[in-house]
């Protein structure tokens, strides 16, 4: 392992301040990913920044929206009291992500941040535009079975691997973030990027910028929501396919809709056409096949991962119905 400089951050003005005097400094939340590209050679920082001294882990109710701090961890936020009664589809999400060690030490932050777990990307024998811009996709042409259907360009085919991040994306989250010129906000389904020519940017924070939290706006979708999320294992294993489904159904019709993918794009693939065709329509398997028809327009597989063009539709009906199945 390459040596490297080790620094606690005492505030998030000392710590965007020192992240932007050094171009090759990275933060350090839970470290659950961190460590692993550091391990394997994917990224060689020459600080850490540790943040988790800062006042970052409150989850609190405001006026119309719950706060979440960039540094609570996905079991602290999955258990909260008020996500649970305020945002059950963000602690269903979380649950379904990684094992109850990870989900412990693992931050809403660095969740967001996390690297795509293509194998090209963590093998660096291989080529990756991703980890060495310039180098090739090797997934274009070789395993690609958990590869993008949506969005994809010749330059990368990884998806976003977090289960959590297709909640918020779901949910209308926003991203709070600190930077030296003061804080800013970001939508959440502006937050992650597709990878066009530059697939080495994941998403559009800057350099020198924190994230410091996360707020979700109010809603009323009440308990008609569901995460589900088909993978190899039952625990322990990222999202092959993952859809969140929120809706509010008044008399067996649906007034509002929302819809957001896993494991099909280099984002949280959130499906507002789809979402649109939802609404105004009986919560029936029609209405949710024709939902799923349509949000799969547009998509492509390639040689190992087509079979996400039977599974995905498969996925949103499933989900569909269990949400509007929840008493
Ligand atoms: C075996 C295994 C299985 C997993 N399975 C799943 C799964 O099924 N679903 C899933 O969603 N995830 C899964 N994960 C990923 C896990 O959720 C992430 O590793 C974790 O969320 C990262 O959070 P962290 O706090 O440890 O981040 P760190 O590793 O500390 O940081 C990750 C990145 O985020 C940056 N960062 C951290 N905090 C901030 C901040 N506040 N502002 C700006 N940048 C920041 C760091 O600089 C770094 O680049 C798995 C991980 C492992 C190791």
């Amino acid at each position: 392992m390459n040596q490297f400089q080790y620094v606690r951050a005492v505030s998030s003005k000392t710590a965007v301040a020192t992240l932007a005097k050094d171009p090759s400094a990275k933060f350090i939340a839970g470290g659950t990913n961190l460590i692993d590209l550091m391990k394997n050679g994917v990224t060689a920082p020459q600080k850490l920044i540790d943040i988790n001294n800062l006042p970052l882990a409150e989850i609190k109710k405001q006026a119309n929206s719950l706060y979440i701090g960039a540094l609570a961890t996905n079991s602290g936020v999955a258990d909260n009291k008020l996500v649970l009664q305020n945002q059950p589809l963000l602690a269903m999400a979380l649950n379904a992500g990684a094992s109850a060690q990870l989900r412990n030490v693992a931050t809403v932050g660095g969740n967001m941040m996390q690297r795509t777990r293509c194998y090209y990307f963590y093998n660096t024998d291989l080529p990756c535009n991703k980890r060495q811009p310039g180098s090739g996709c090797g997934a274009l042409e070789g395993i690609n079975r958990m590869h993008a259907i949506f969005g994809f360009s010749q330059q990368c085919i990884a998806v976003h691997p977090s289960d959590m991040c297709v909640a918020l994306a779901a949910l209308d989250a926003t991203v709070l973030v600190s930077r030296p010129k003061g804080d800013r906000k970001i939508l959440f389904t502006d937050f992650h990027r597709l990878p066009g020519d530059h697939p080495e940017k994941d998403n559009t924070l800057a350099k020198d910028e924190l994230i410091t939290g996360v707020e979700i706006p109010d809603n009323s979708f009440g308990k008609n929501i569901h995460y589900l999320k088909v993978r190899d294992r039952a625990s322990y294993a990222f999202a092959l396919v993952s859809v969140a489904a929120a809706l509010n159904i008044k008399n067996g019709t649906i007034k509002e809709a929302r819809l957001a993918m896993g494991g099909v794009a280099h984002k949280p693939w959130r499906l507002t056409e789809a979402e649109k065709a939802l609404v105004g329509k009986p919560a029936s398997e029609e209405t949710f096949k024709h939902a799923a028809e349509i949000a799969m327009q547009g998509a492509k597989g390639f040689k190992y991962n087509s079979f996400k063009l039977k599974m995905a539709p498969n996925t949103i009906i499933q989900a569909l119905k269990t949400a509007s199945a929840t008493a």
